[in-house]
């Protein structure tokens, strides 16, 4: 093994599929796909061996940033369908929307994510690498990707699938081998790629298994399977995703040789994992295996607890797999409930936030005794733009480790009160912000002009029409203080109508401000991704983040925008909860008591709007007191708020978050 020249001992450990025809000129001597070849072997080796603590990390979806982050090269020039779309806008300047897009000349992010779950996924997957852990991912080869939002040329969200080409994706193979999963009355042939997701030094890199039921042998209604992800047309095809997923996962890391001590299930989407491990075992082993299995619930929300009916299980599966699922898995009502089948089949049971633990222990006041939680956080290096890590490194008495080590964001207190950092990063927040105002110049996005932004998925509970509720409030803070800026973003499911109706009622709203551009602009951006969410929380003044508490089991993308000094204007709800009194913004709104649960449907428009209005009137007003025409006033309290961001980012991020997981769920050490 020792001699091996790299290349052959990576081609003996990874069958790559056709790999002389199409990956040879970017698979060579020591590097794969411009990045070192030598960071794989690492891993690879060390899961095919018999390290005890090895995991395997599964989720439905993962977002990795690739059109920015750890970008790989390719000899090969970039396909057309792998380039990211052009954006069309939709403003309260429609004569701009007419004449002009958005373009951006990059690559395509790696389309197998939706939202928040992904990036969470994608963000640890990274620090995993930068941990060097022996871990491996397990996801979905999605070819349509969750869906293109294409705005209607008036008020509304056409979805479309997305078009990419996984065979030429850089960094992306296919591989030799296929599994089959055991159903009742079908065959399941899924055919195996892999992505790397390399460390932030490019010294390590973890595998990303990918599933793909698209191939030759299998039926056309399974082939489809893994086109689009999150279908919800019916029962089977939902539960038949899912058990892509757990069964398809497991088979394949056996295929791969991998040894797992750890499986950890995000999602009840994964848990069919557990059922394929439990096969032919006696009810004592089964009680073993659980100890293998960890279980992190990202919602609170209704829709996203998985429930399906006896019958669609049983018409899909063997006898002895539906016994399990029944056993484990029935509710008070007679259902099967993937939340309730992952928390019987684990040993470890999280939630993502403190908050969001506290209400999982009231809709299961059963296990409340065995939930814990381990708060979400970002990828400090996907997240932080360079421009802000640079004004850090500028700092080296605080801050000389900060590639290495991000948990010194708490030391950034100590510079408080120092008049050159604080211009510094006053100056590198503005630096940001002219970026995103040339790529909008076509709207006269201007830098020195308060700027927030509304951004995520649209979904009832985030409330995403709260600050377009009353729209002659709004246009009273910008005639009586200064100009605003509003920048909006977001994709809802296309079988959502509810969230439907918001995208039409948002623009409906925003074509209301037509006659006032001047004071107000509007800008909806098409087709919300994370590149324009890494763009969006870098860029801008404050982040608006309104969900009806408690429904937000943590969110992330505010965490996105403290770790670049970006004040947030939010409710108590997810992660905000744990960093209330740090000083990072405004909390205005409904507060959820603890012993009841606020009713879903019911949104407090009306209220929550008034002290929205209220909150963001004091915040215009001081970023006009701090920022007089380019004139920065250094001894703001705006300046203040914008270092306790930082600060906060010292622990809302997956550095920390995995320390806990370390400690707490998977029980390193
Ligand atoms: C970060 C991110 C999310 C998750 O953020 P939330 O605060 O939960 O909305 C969702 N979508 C994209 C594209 C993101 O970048």
């Amino acid at each position: 093994m020792e001699n091996k020249d790299p290349l052959s001992e990576f081609l003996a450990l990874v069958q790559v599929d056709n790999f002389e025809e199409k990956y040879s000129k970017d698979i060579t001597g020591n590097k794969y796909f411009g990045m070192p070849l030598s960071s794989i072997i690492a891993c690879e080796n060390r899961l095919k061996g018999t390290d005890g603590r090895s995991i395997a990390y599964f989720s439905m979806e993962y977002g990795l940033a690739t059109s920015f982050y750890n970008t790989f090269s390719s000899a090969q020039e970039l396909s057309v369908d792998n380039k990211m779309p052009e954006n069309t806008i939709f403003s309260n300047y429609r004569l701009a929307d007419y004449f002009f897009d958005i373009k951006l000349d990059k690559i395509l992010d790696l389309p197998i994510y939706s939202g928040g779950l992904g990036v969470l996924a994608g963000d640890t997957a990274k620090t995993m690498a930068d941990y060097k852990l022996p871990a491996v991912a397990v996801g979905i080869l999605w070819h349509c990707g969750y869906f293109r939002q294409k705005f209607w040329f008036k008020y509304g969200q056409v979805p479309e699938k997305t078009k990419w080409d996984p065979y030429a994706y850089p960094g992306l193979i296919p591989l030799k081998n296929i599994v089959k999963i055991r159903l009742k009355g079908e065959e399941v042939n899924l055919k195996l790629w892999k992505y790397y997701v390399y460390s932030h030094k490019h010294d390590y890199a973890i595998p990303l298994v990918l599933l793909d039921a698209d191939i030759e042998q299998n039926s056309d209604r399974i082939k489809d399977l893994t086109e689009q992800l999150y279908r919800s047309d019916n029962a089977w095809i939902k539960i038949m995703q899912r058990i892509v997923l757990g069964f398809g996962g497991v088979a394949a890391l056996r295929e791969l040789g991998y040894n797992i001590d750890i499986f950890h299930l995000n999602e009840g989407h994964a848990v069919f994992s557990f059922v394929e491990k439990a096969r032919g075992l006696s009810d004592a082993d089964v009680d073993k295996l659980k100890s293998h299995f960890v279980y992190t619930c990202h919602t609170p929300v209704e829709a996203g607890h998985d429930r399906f009916g006896q019958d669609d299980l049983k018409y899909v599966l063997e006898k002895e797999d539906f016994s399990l699922i029944q056993k484990f898995g029935t509710d008070r009502t007679g259902m099967i409930n993937l939340t309730l089948l992952a928390m019987n089949t684990s040993s470890s049971v999280n939630a993502v936030s403190k908050n969001h633990m506290m209400v999982m222990c009231k809709q299961f006041p059963k296990y409340k005794d065995s939930i814990k939680y381990v708060t979400n956080g970002v990828h400090p290096y996907t997240w932080m733009s360079a421009n802000f890590i640079n004004v850090l490194k500028n700092f080296p008495k605080v801050f000389a480790d900060i590639e290495e080590n991000p948990m010194l964001l708490s030391k950034v207190s100590e510079l408080k009160s120092d008049q050159d950092f604080r211009r510094q990063i006053w100056q590198a927040h503005q630096a940001s912000k002219s970026m995103l105002c040339k790529a909008l110049e076509k709207w006269q996005l201007k830098e020195d002009v308060f700027t927030i932004c509304w951004a995520r998925r649209i979904a009832a509970y985030k409330r995403p029409s709260l600050i377009l509720y009353d729209i002659e409030k709004l246009k009273n803070i910008a005639s009586k203080i200064g100009p605003i800026q509003l920048l909006l973003a977001g994709k809802s499911h296309p079988n959502d109508n509810l969230g439907f109706t918001f995208v039409n009622e948002m623009m409906d709203k925003v074509d209301k401000f037509s006659e006032d551009y001047d004071k107000i602009k509007i800008i909806f951006l098409e087709n919300y991704d994370m590149y324009m969410g890494m763009a969006l929380t870098r860029c801008v003044d404050v982040w608006l983040n309104n969900p009806l508490p408690p429904y937000e089991a943590s969110g992330t993308s505010g965490m996105k925008a403290i770790l670049n000094a970006v004040l947030q204007l939010t409710t108590l709800d997810g992660w905000v909860v744990e960093a209330e009194d740090k000083g990072i913004g405004k909390i205005f709104g409904y507060k959820n008591g603890v012993e009841t649960m606020s009713n879903e449907l019911d949104l407090h428009m009306q209220s929550d709007s008034n002290e929205l209005y209220a909150s963001l009137e004091e915040l215009v007003a001081l970023y006009y007191k701090t920022n007089n025409k380019g004139n920065a006033d250094l001894s703001s309290r705006w300046i203040d708020m914008m270092i306790n961001c930082i600060e906060t980012g010292s622990y809302f991020n997956t550095y920390r978050m995995l320390d806990e997981y370390k400690r707490q769920v998977w029980r390193f050490e």
